[in-house]
Order: C-alpha cells, then structure tokens, then sequence
C-alpha cells in the first residue's frame, strides 16, 4: 500500500484510502477531499498514520520506500507551485502539520516556513519583493522550529525580540524593519547554538525529516496521552503528517489569515462566523498577539467595532469565500469550521471540518438543513447529541452575568439555580412554602431529604459523587444539584456555612450551576428554556422514527406533567416509598412498621388507605389515557424511622406506646445489610396488609377516575425483587383477590396487570418460570447492576472513579450499562421470559433508561419501552429513534 498521498496542485486521484480519516487523518482527508471538488488548496502530501504507527514500533526509523515515496511527492509540489525546496534563487517553503483521525489538542504544533535557511531567504526576499516579510519569515521559522522540532524554550526567543523592540523604542511587532529582523535572526541562531551546542540546521531535507519524526514523537507525548485517555481514543491509532506548500498571509496589507465557520456554531444562525488578521500568518488569530477582526459587516456593526470587516476590507476575496463556505456545506452536508488565507489577494483554503457547537445551535442546524434539503429527517435525528438536550430543558446561567465563584464540586444534575441557603429540609419546605427560593445545602442527602429537596430550587452537598443520592433524586426531578463539593463546610450549630474561605450563613443567596459545578456568591441571572420550535420539530421527526415507547419515572402529580410535557407515554416507576416520607403521613407509616400485632398495624395502614389512595387519583388523572406502573413498597423498614430520640418520644406519646418499647422495636428491625434484606416483596410476603391496602388504594383510585372522567390509567401492578415464581404467584394473588373485590364494591371492572421487576440475578435467570405468572417485566438496572457486579451504589464512590480511570470499566455501570455483564442478563431474561409468554410487555425503569448507550441496547434486545426520568424523556425519545436508525 502507497504510505504518501499528494493531494492539491492537479493531483489524479488515488484510492480510497487518500480519502480514508483513519489513513490520512481528518486534516488530510479534508484538504485532499477540497482539492478534489475544485477548491484552491495549496498543494501538498500525507504522509500515512500507518508510517507513524511503524515508525514508534521500529525503534523511530524511516523506510527507504518512505524516503523514495516523500521525494516523488516532494517533486509534486515542486511542480504544482514552480519552486524547488531548497532552491536559492526560488526557494518552495513548506508547512508540516500534525493531524490524526480525530482533532486532537496535545500533538505537535505545526511549523510554518520551513525551507528557509541562509540561502534560500535571500531568494524569497528577491521574489517576493519585500525583503522585509522574507526576513521576518525566517524568524519565525528559527523560533517555531526550535520549540516544536528542537526543545528550545520558547521564552528565549520572546526574550530576545522584546530586547530589539525597546532598544529601538518599538511598541509592536510591526514597526519592525527588515535590518531588525536581519539582526533578530543573528541572536535567535546563537541562542540556538547555545542552547543545543550545534547550530540552527541549514540543510532543507534535515529540517524537513526532523520536522516529520517530530510529528510521529509528538504521538507518544506525555499531554497526548493524557488527552486520548481522557476522550477515550486509542493509543495505536497513530497521527498523520502533512506537508504542505505556504501560502502567505503576512504579505502585507492585501494578504490576510482567519478562521470561520460557516454557522453560527453558538446560536446555530445561519450567519458566516469568524475572524481574520489582515498581514499576519495562520497562528496569529489565535495567539492574541493581535486583536482579530469580525469577517462580516453585520457583526462588526452588531458589535459596534472599527476595523473593517474582510467582507469590507476585501471584497473580492471575501465573495470568493463566501462561496466557498456555501460549496463546502453543500459537499459535506454540515456546518464547517474553516482556515484560510489569503496572499496578495488570492483565497487559499487550509483546513475544514465538522465544526463544534452548542446543543442550541446542533438543533437548529439540524432542522434548517432540512428545510433547506441539505439533510434528511434521519441525518438530522442522527446529528443531535441526545444528552446535549439536557442543557436545553433546565434554565442556563446568562453567560453574560458577572460571576463570583465561590468553590467548584461536581456537575451532578444540569440547571441553574439561584436562592437563599437553607441548611435543612424542613427549613426548606418551610421557607418555600412562603415563596422564597432557597438552596439545600446538606454535607449529603438522605430519603428523609426528599421533600426538602422537591421543595429547594436547588441542591449543593459536600460529599458524595455522581451517583450518590442527591445527585441520582436531584436528576429525577430535574432539581439543578452540586454534589460533592469538599470546600463546603457546613456548622449547624451557628446555622452557617464556610466555603473555602468565605463566610456564609443560612439565609444568604448563592447561586449553581449543575452544569458546570460550579457555585457562587449571590443572585446570577438565568435564561428560561424554549421547548418550543426546533426542538419540539426535532421531537416529532424522533417519535415518528422509534420503535420503543419512552415512560417516565415519576412518583408526583407535578412530575407526571412535567414529563407529560415531554412527551412521557406512561408511568414505567411509580415508587411509593416516596409519598410515604411525606411529613404528615411519616407518623402513621412509622406506627404501621413498629406495630406489634396485625391488628396495630391494620390500624395504622387504614389511616394510610386514604391518603395512598389521593397520590394515585391525582396521578392517573394527569396520566388518563396511558399506563402507569406502580410499584409496591419496596425499601427496608428501617428507612423510615425516627433517628433523634425527641422524635421517639413524639411518637410514643401520639400512638400511646412507651417509648422505651419503641426503641425495642426499632431495634429488632435492625438489620445488617439492609439492602439484601427484609425488603421489597419480602414485605409483601410477611406482612400482606401492606401491599394490600397499596393495591386497593391503586384500584379504589383507577375506578374513581374512571367513574368522573370517563378515561382511566391502564394500573401495572409491579411487585418489586422477586426472585423465585412463588413469590410472585403469593402476591399476584393477593392483587387479584384486592382487585376483585374492589370492582365488587364499585360495580365495575378495569383493565390492569400484574408483573414483576427483573433485579434479582436468580430472577433473570428463572425468567420462564416467573414470566407464566408475571404479565410484565421491568428491568430494575439498577439493583441489578448492584446484585450482579456485587456493588454497593451507596458505597461505590469510594472507589469507582480508580475503577473507571484504570480501564475496569470503561463507564460508571450506574450511568451506563454494564452491557457486556448485566446486558447479559437482560438478553437473557428477556428471552427467556418471551419463551414462556410470547406476548409479555418488557420494560427498563433503572437510571438507565435515560442513558442513551443504554437505551441503544434496549433496542437491540427489542424492550418494548424504556422509563427515564421526567427531564431525561426528550433524551430517551431521541435516543430511541437513534437506537434503531
Ligand atoms: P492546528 O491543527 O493547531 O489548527 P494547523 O496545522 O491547522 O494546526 O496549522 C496552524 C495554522 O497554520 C493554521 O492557522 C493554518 O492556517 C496555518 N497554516 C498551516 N499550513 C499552512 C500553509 N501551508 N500555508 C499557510 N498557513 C498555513
Ligand atoms: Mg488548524
Ligand atoms: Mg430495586
């Protein structure tokens, strides 16, 4: 196989693989991809990634072949400009870029004006006519050369041309006249000599293969490694090298170089966007040696700038462009990010790409190039990031608000929120329930938070990472949330809080940014989300296309219409632990659980009926029409028992029990392991009254909303960590025989099911079996990926970032799916469970369900629905429609 390809200057095509991003890298697929369709690219040769990925195995050697290959490409360029490298009299001066398949921070800058050496810079001064731009060329040239090829610190050269400026009394660079660089040039040579004990290479080949091997070692650097492994990107993908003749920018004041897109790629208009520097080479746009320009007049109007736009400076070059922005998107069907230069008037392109956007601008490009025929629906589903929306559903801090950060934890649920600090969460239903927002500010949260946390604007913790509890209950309401930020200290005693090493205390205003991490003094204004207009077209285009229902997991009446509003097609969780926290209804629940007898305890369930029975009413009214699966209690008991010996007394005193008995019993309901302990259907087995009155509170609710809106919920009733068809059949029975007797009792009947969730390893295992009783499955993923991996989630943060940053797994398996491990299981139970019930509804209620990787795998085993958090169902329903094109 060919290892150098020429692109530019009449180059006939040549396969393939001169095209291929994994052979020639991005930049030079690109520049022979616009050399191909006719645009002005000066011309050029790739050298393969391949020939880096040999060159670091064999011990940084070059081949023969490569060496002869170079040179007939070398010969290629000398043709295509008329100037032969190293030539005297008219010498050819080149680029050597870096470029591996993806854009990659962290590999080799590139050299500009390399050819350059004693000789030959007489002959550019000659031919050129401005002896001035050849001698200030070649200093570049030294002081690029020497850092990027040679190793010498770059702070010498600046040094040195700082001395010559205010020797001579010069403020900027242009002031510089040619015999300054002449005598520049002399300095940065014998720095070099100093510095490396041998001089500034002359010989134009050397200077070229030193540049070539410099690119190659630039692979294996320290901060490129950091960079692939940060982003995931293989270490034996290799970079390319290109070569390229110059063109010049710095040609005085009809030459000019910048940098564009084709978009708006922050708003996504359909407005040319960049800036340029008339008389400057390619790194000076982004140096900031110079203020760059704006590209067009409306902008430079908009920003009320004097410099003349290039769409005013250069006309001419500026139409040409301008053209070449509207061919390029025709060609590639998306917006590009661009380089270019001119050199005494004439356009040169040096690079194009995809170019980088905000999920605000990905939308809108997406449906604009639709509309204007660039694109299909299907491309344009496909170009959307699903988890990008996320920063579209939640208000965004105004980017121009001043900021005054205090501290920065992690970014553990998206939004933006300002209020006043609340250290509690009764405090915080308090002080909301009189209009004022406040802030949760917890060293971390617990079940007893959740009303606290429904009712703050926002959440900030001090411990605890992406997963933990205020970070997974944050995300399911769509509550910003801050967690794990270590500077927060909190003192409750004085009711304040010390952030590094400012003061604060409960009351004053902070403001987060769940996006960011970060948090800060006071109120920073906030922009409002639009669901509206592209996005809701976006939607539409994405359900049009899905297989896969997308549900919700919603436990309020509130969240069942914020996900109602996006799109939600049912309830896949309903968990009612949570409505039992409820700061009312604690006390009966607690009387229920430390109840000594059933009589006790049917006592205090029948306090519960009613109240059980409005959370469903006021839940299948918002969602009448669709179905809503509930599961029955599922936490340990001890969950919701008083903690503070004030509170036993209370309860004591309200139920008319001692005290001291019921600390007994808060005792015996202690257990070791809660997790795997007395929960979840096992409640459900020892004491039957309590799924019972949940049931008849389920049916109770469905028939009176059926009976006063004529439209019902389609009940799933969902027995949760089954593991044997016993269990199963137990309580499926206990359902049947409350629901029949509630239709009994209200003279008619509804549709409903009974199934079971998939948490248990045993259970996906048995799935056949439990299947001929269980109507429904709904794979918990996440107690799943805890029983299968043997994996706490509440103590996995210790450890589970090592995990991650040493490879064992490639993501958080609490955020994205084990696929290979637990996958397993789901395919099988899947199986399994259709072998036996060919017609049985499969669903995903786990965080999962909102991770589009995840959902990507759901499809593959043919769910028939995934259930995601209210804010996460827009990213399902795309991410569903994405799974499965
Ligand atoms: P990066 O990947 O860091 O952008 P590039 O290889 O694209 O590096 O080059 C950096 C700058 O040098 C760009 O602004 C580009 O326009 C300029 N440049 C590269 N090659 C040439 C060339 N042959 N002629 C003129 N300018 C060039
Ligand atoms: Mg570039
Ligand atoms: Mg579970």
């Amino acid at each position: 196989n060919k290892q150098v390809y020429a692109f530019g200057g009449g180059a006939t095509r040549q396969g393939p693989r001169s095209r291929d991003k994994t052979i020639v890298g991005g930049k030079g697929a690109n520049l022979a991809e616009m050399a191909g369709i006719g645009l002005p690219v000066p011309p050029g040769f790739t050298i393969t990634t391949e020939q880096c990925v040999f060159y670091l195995a064999e011990g940084n050697d070059f081949s023969d072949s490569l060496k002869a290959e170079v040179a007939v490409a070398l010969a290629h360029i000398e043709a295509a400009v008329g100037k032969s490298f190293g030539n005297p009299a008219d010498p050819l001066l080149v680029s050597v870029r870096s470029g591996a398949r993806v854009s990659m921070p962290g590999m080799m800058d590139t050299v500009l004006n390399l050819g350059l050496n004693h000789a030959t810079v007489a002959g550019l001064a000659q031919t050129s006519g401005d002896p001035r731009f050849a001698w200030d060329s070649y200093r570049r040239f030294i002081q690029m050369y020497s850092d990027v090829v040679l190793g010498v610190d770059h702070h010498l050269f600046e040094g040195a041309l700082e001395i010559v400026k205010e020797n001579n009394g010069f403020y900027s660079d242009v002031e510089m006249e040619v015999q300054h660089w002449q005598a520049l040039v002399k300095e940065y040579e014998e720095i070099v000599e100093a510095e490396l004990g041998r001089p500034f290479p002359q010989d134009v080949h050397e200077q070229l293969w030193g540049a070539i091997r410099a690119v190659f070692d630039s692979w294996d650097a320290d901060r490129a490694k950091v960079y692939r492994r940060l982003n995931n990107i293989p270490g034996d993908w290799g970079t390319a090298v290109n070569v390229q003749a110059m063109v010049f920018g710095n040609m005085g004041d009809t030459s000019a170089t910048g940098v564009a897109f084709t978009r708006d790629p922050a708003t996504g208009e359909r407005a040319f966007y960049g800036e340029w520097l008339v008389n400057a080479q390619g790194e000076d746009v982004v140096a900031g040696i110079r203020t760059p320009q704006y590209l067009t007049k409306a902008a430079r109007e908009r920003a009320k700038a004097k410099p003349l736009s290039m769409e005013e400076a250069m006309p001419a070059a500026y139409g040409k462009l301008a053209a070449v922005f509207e061919l390029l998107e025709k060609h590639y069907r998306d917006m590009q990010d661009i380089e270019f230069t001119v050199e005494r008037g004439q356009l040169w392109m040096l690079q194009t790409r995809s170019g980088k956007r905000t999920a605000k601008a990905a939308l809108k490009m997406a449906v604009d190039m639709v509309h204007e025929g660039l694109i299909d629906e299907k491309t344009a589903i496909l170009r959307v990031d699903p988890m990008a929306l996320d920063q579209l559903l939640h208000p965004t801090l105004d980017p121009q608000a001043p900021r005054d950060v205090l501290t920065l934890g992690l970014p553990a649920s998206p939004g933006a929120a300002s209020g006043a600090i609340v250290l509690d969460s009764d405090s915080a239903e308090k002080r909301s329930a009189m209009g004022e927002a406040v802030i949760l500010v917890r060293v971390e949260t617990s079940p007893e938070d959740i009303h606290g946390m429904h009712a703050a604007k926002g959440i900030l913790t001090a411990r605890g990472g992406m997963t933990s509890h205020a970070a997974v209950v944050a995300r399911g309401m769509g509550r910003p949330c801050v967690s794990g930020a270590s500077a927060v200290s909190i003192d409750l005693a004085s009711r304040s809080l010390r952030i590094g090493n400012r003061e604060l205390k409960e009351g004053d205003v902070i403001t987060l940014d769940g996006a960011s991490g970060e948090v800060m003094a006071g109120l920073v204004k906030t922009i409002e989300p639009e669901l509206v207009g592209d996005f809701g077209v976006l939607m539409e285009w994405a359900d049009r296309h899905r297989r896969m229902k997308v549900r919700t997991n919603a436990e309020t009446p509130a969240d069942c219409r914020t996900a109602r509003q996006f799109g939600a097609e049912g309830v896949g969780l309903c968990r009612t632990e949570h409505m039992f926290f409820d700061a009312k209804r604690i006390a009966s629940v607690r009387q229920m659980i430390l109840a000594e007898d059933d009589d006790q305890r049917r006592a205090a369930l029948a306090k519960l009926l009613p109240e059980q029975r409005a959370d469903f009413h006021a839940i299948f009214e918002v969602m009448a029409g669709l179905p809503v699966t509930i599961r029955l209690l599922d936490p340990p008991l001890h969950e919701f028992l008083p903690h503070e010996d004030a509170e036993f007394e209370d309860l004591a005193e309200m139920i008319g029990v001692g005290a001291a008995t019921l600390r007994r019993r808060a005792n015996e309901l202690h257990e070791f392991n809660p997790m795997l302990g007395h929960r979840g259907c096992r409640l459900g087995i020892t004491f039957p009254e309590i799924y019972e009155m949940q049931a008849r509170a389920i049916f109770e609710a469905a028939c009176e909303v059926e009976a006063q809106h004529g439209e019902a919920v389609v009940p799933e009733v969902m027995i949760p960590l089954v593991a044997t068809r016993k269990e199963l059949e137990i309580l499926k029975a206990l359902v049947d025989r409350t629901a029949a007797a509630v239709f009994a009792e209200q003279g008619r009947t509804l549709a409903y099911q009974v199934g079971t969730m998939i948490e248990l390893p045993r259970a996906a295992l048995m799935a056949g079996k439990i299947a001929e009783v269980g109507e429904f499955f709904s794979f918990g993923t996440n107690d799943l990926t805890q029983t299968t991996l043997g994996v706490s989630r509440d103590d996995a943060a210790r450890f589970l970032g090592a995990y991650v940053e040493k490879g064992i797994f490639p993501r958080d398996p609490f955020v994205s799916l084990d696929i290979e491990g637990v996958g397993q299981l789901v395919r099988l139970a899947a199986e399994r469970g259709r072998s036996t019930r060919p017609d049985i509804k499969l669903g995903i209620c786990g965080e999962h369900g909102g991770d589009p990787d995840s959902i990507a795998f759901c499809e593959e085993v043919r769910l028939d629905y995934v259930s995601a958090s209210p804010f996460r169902v827009p990213i399902a329903r795309l991410a569903a429609a994405q799974a499965i094109l």
